[in-house]
C-alpha cells in the first residue's frame, strides 16, 4: 500500500527526499516517513516420509482446487515461526525440520510468500474449522490437484523446488 494520508493523523502526505529512496511520503505533524507496505505471508509444503505431501482445500478460495499451508505472518513473528504455527493450527501436527524455499511476490495481494518445506512423520491431521479437508497424496501426482500455474502462484514454485530436491 503506498499512503497518501498519514495513518496516524490523517494529514495529507508530502513528499520527500529519503536517501537513495527518492522521494518519499512523509507526514510534517508526526515528522515520520510511510514507506509503502505489503503483507508477509508463509507457504508451507508439508512432506513426509513416503514423499507424500499435505493438501488442503480452503472454500473461501476455491471449491475446486487444493493448496498448502498458508497464512498472514503477525506482527513479531519469524517466518519459520509462523510456518510452524500455520502447519499447527490448519493440521494439527508438529514438524520435525522446516528449511525455507525461496520468496515469491504475490501482486494480487500485495503479499510477499515466503516459500518452506516442512517435513514430519506420516500421521492423521486435526484440521482446523476453516478447511473443508486435507489429505495426503504423492507428490508426483500433487499439480492435478492444484492451483493451475499463473503469475504468484507460490504453491507450485515451492513444489518444483521440492521435486528437484527428491529426483
Ligand atoms: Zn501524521
Amino acid at each position: 500500500m503506498i499512503y497518501n494520508y498519514c495513518p496516524v493523523c490523517g494529514e495529507k502526505l508530502l513528499g520527500k527526499l529519503a536517501g537513495d529512496d527518492g522521494p518519499t511520503p512523509f507526514c510534517p505533524q508526526c515528522d515520520k516517513f510511510w514507506f509503502p507496505t505489503f503483507s508477509d505471508c508463509v507457504i508451507v509444503l508439508v512432506t513426509n516420509e513416503l514423499n507424500e505431501i499435505a493438501l488442503v482445500k480452503m472454500p473461501y478460495l476455491s471449491q475446486k482446487y487444493e493448496s498448502l499451508i498458508s497464512g498472514y505472518m503477525k506482527p513479531g513473528e519469524t517466518a519459520e515461526v509462523a510456518a510452524n504455527r500455520e502447519v499447527q493450527e490448519e493440521l494439527g501436527i508438529s514438524l520435525t525440520s522446516l528449511r525455507y524455499s525461496g520468496t515469491y511476490w504475490f501482486a494480487k495481494n500485495e503479499a510477499l510468500m515466503h516459500g518452506f518445506i516442512g517435513t514430519t512423520v506420516k500421521q492423521d491431521f486435526k484440521i482446523s474449522d476453516e478447511l473443508a479437508s486435507a489429505k495426503w497424496v504423492l507428490a508426483k501426482d500433487a499439480p492435478q490437484y492444484m492451483f493451475p500455474d499463473s503469475p504468484g502462484n507460490a504453491a507450485l514454485a515451492v513444489y518444483r523446488n521440492f521435486i528437484r530436491e527428491i529426483y
